[in-house]
């Protein structure tokens, strides 16, 4: 039987004989292919008795000591090696060992004689035979030959058609939109999936360059604008964890200790501890010089002026915090973009300073458009509905911290769009807006963004959000999201808040994402992201997170996000979600 996939992650290998250039065509492949947002991961098989450890390294000494599983883990990478001594594991079993959630595609290197699909490589100087033939597990050929088949073939050396036709396989009905938009409907681009989308918008947006030096106490929510090493040595000095008697560790055996004095915190022993003698102190004093060692109050026995201890066991240096052990003077504290909140302000008080130099606010300039929509607190026209996106894009705003123009709803004439979206744009950082940005939208924002900015209207891969705007007005970034309530804050979510986090000056920003365990079947179509609404919640039972949908799920209905605490997001590849199966999440919550 074929295996094409594994829990829908689907496969692909190259079968060729050794000297075609496997490994150095896939090195080049993968840059192409990771580029436009694939995930990948390969298998590779080798002949002989690889190692990946050296001699003498701790994990191979572990190995060598008999560990039949060895699993070494750092901050960058962690590996598990396993000793079959008896028989290679079967292929089945190695696929299961990839973590399949966070993967697009595996890609197999090797294992010729198992039956998965396969593109064939042949180079004609290498003079091996022909294997598609007798396999047909081979669906595809790259090679330097002419040939009369009935599979597709490529050039072994054109690595973008190689790169197509990988992508075709891994999701086909995408590429055919996408042939389908460049051939047929030339009035929207293509297709985009999101992370490609996500691509193009942070490549065209920038951290703003202006800071401001403001007090800490208002800086909840701000990005730092400059790294912070620490000024002085936390805690400035040596000193007792707990309460009890500061001693001379060398002298733990003896019998009794003289109290010669009680300090507690906030004062100090000005004269240097000599043996035989004792001090008693309180959690956060600076301990006496000479002392290195503090036992608990619970082990002592006081009598008058002399305490002893009894057979408690004493360690030299215990119970003590030496000055600089949390933050070392000129230690590097916080990194440029690193987001205040309560943690971070208590670090930053801890250092002693009381003003910080984060980066300006980013101003963001928003209104809605559309002639049906209009402003609650107003009595309901005819054919309208009232205006909910800028209420829920305004909120999210102030989530990020941002200053918000709110600039209302702009009635559907040609030149007071054009005087507010021009003014916008040079008074804000961001312009946002929301409606008619879809393909065959009549409204007239479409003739003023083409008069005055640059914005290209997307179609994302997605659903909810389909059609997206991006682009800038007189330099300004511009987003013109969908008009759906529940499309506004899926693409907010997924477009807007990276851009304006790394406008704030924080890079590398991806939302944060978890797994869960579907409780119930959650439809997908293949080839497009779909984000529904879910709520997430531990199980007890299983010790996992199990994740089900709030109720109707259609683009307009803002309750399914109201009653949501993550979006859940089913990858383009991914058909049907079982229950039972697990799907990734990405929590609301600190989000909206
Ligand atoms: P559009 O993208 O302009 O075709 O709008 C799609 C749907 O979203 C339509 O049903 C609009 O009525 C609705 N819509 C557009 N703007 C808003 C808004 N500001 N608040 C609530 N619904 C809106
Ligand atoms: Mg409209």
């Amino acid at each position: 039987m074929t295996i094409k996939s594994i829990n829908n992650v689907p496969l692909l290998g190259f079968a060729a004989y050794s000297g075609t250039g496997k490994t150095t065509l896939l090195e080049a492949l993968l840059p192409k292919l990771t580029a436009t947002g694939l995930r990948i991961g390969v298998l590779k098989h080798a002949h002989h008795n690889f190692d990946v450890d050296k001699p003498g390294k701790d994990s191979y000494r572990l190995r060598k000591a008999g560990a039949s599983q060895m699993l070494i883990s750092s901050r960058y990478r962690h590996a598990l090696m396993t000793e079959t001594p008896d028989a290679e594991a079967s292929f089945e079993y190695l696929l299961t060992r990839f973590d399949h959630q966070a993967l697009d595609l595996i890609l197999v290197e090797g294992c010729k004689n198992i039956a998965f699909p396969k593109i064939e490589l042949n180079r004609k100087e290498v003079g091996k035979p022909w294997l598609h033939p007798s396999d047909d597990n081979i669906i595809a050929i790259a090679s330097d030959s002419e040939l009369d088949v009935r599979l597709p073939t490529m050039s072994i050396n054109d690595l973008d058609a190689i790169t197509t036709f990988i992508l075709n396989y891994v999701n086909p009905e995408a590429s055919q939109s996408n042939k389908e938009a460049a051939c047929c409907d030339t009035l929207s681009p293509a297709f985009l999936s999101v992370k490609q989308g996500q691509k193009q918008i942070l490549n065209a947006v920038n951290a703003l360059a202006t800071h401001e030096t403001i007090p800490l106490i208002h800086s909840y929510g701000r990005t730092l604008a400059k790294s912070i090493s620490s000024p002085i040595n936390v805690p400035a000095f040596t000193n007792s964890a707990m309460d009890g008697y500061a001693i001379i560790g060398a002298d733990a055996g003896r019998e009794q200790f003289k109290v010669v004095a009680s300090v507690m915190a906030g004062s100090g022993y000005d004269q240097e501890l000599r043996s035989g003698e004792s001090v008693q102190i309180m959690t956060g004093a600076p301990m006496p010089a000479g002392a290195d060692t503090v036992v608990m109050r619970e082990q002592a026995n006081v009598d008058g002026k002399l305490v002893s201890f009894g057979d408690a066991s004493i360690k030299t240096g215990q119970n003590v915090r030496q000055a600089g052990e949390d933050l070392a003077i000129n230690q590097p504290v916080f990194d440029a973009g690193t987001l205040l909140q309560a943690p971070e302000m208590g670090m930053i008080a801890s250092l002693g300073l009381d003003s910080i130099t984060v980066n300006r606010r980013l101003k963001v300039a928003i209104f809605s458009t559309g002639d049906e929509v209009q402003a609650p607190g107003t009595p309901l026209q005819p054919h309208s509905i009232y205006d909910s996106n800028r209420f829920t894009i305004m909120a999210m705003l102030e989530k990020l911290g941002c200053e918000i123009v709110d600039l209302g709803i702009l009635e559907d004439d040609e030149s007071i769009m054009e005087n507010a979206i021009t003014k916008a744009s040079s008074d804000a950082d961001l312009v946002i807006t929301s409606g008619g940005v879809s393909v065959g939208d009549a409204d007239f924002i479409k003739n003023v963004l083409e008069k005055h900015g640059n914005v290209d209207f997307w179609r994302i891969n997605m659903r909810p959000g389909r059609p997206l705007a991006f682009g800038d007005i007189n330099g300004t970034p511009f987003f013109g999201l969908p008009g759906n309530p529940v499309a506004v804050m899926v693409s907010f979510i997924n477009f807007v808040e990276p851009a304006i986090k790394k406008m704030q000056g924080v890079e590398q920003f991806v939302p944060h994402k978890a797994v869960a365990i579907a409780s119930e079947p959650l439809r997908s179509r293949q080839g497009r992201t779909e984000f529904s609404r879910g709520f997430y919640e531990f199980s007890e039972e299983s010790g996992q997170l199990t994740v089900r949908t709030t109720g109707k799920q259609g683009s307009g209905i803002l309750r399914s996000m109201s009653e949501a605490n993550c979006l859940i997001e089913i990858a383009p590849h991914i058909d049907t979600v079982k229950e039972g199966e697990s799907v990734t999440i990405i929590p609301l919550q600190g989000r909206i």
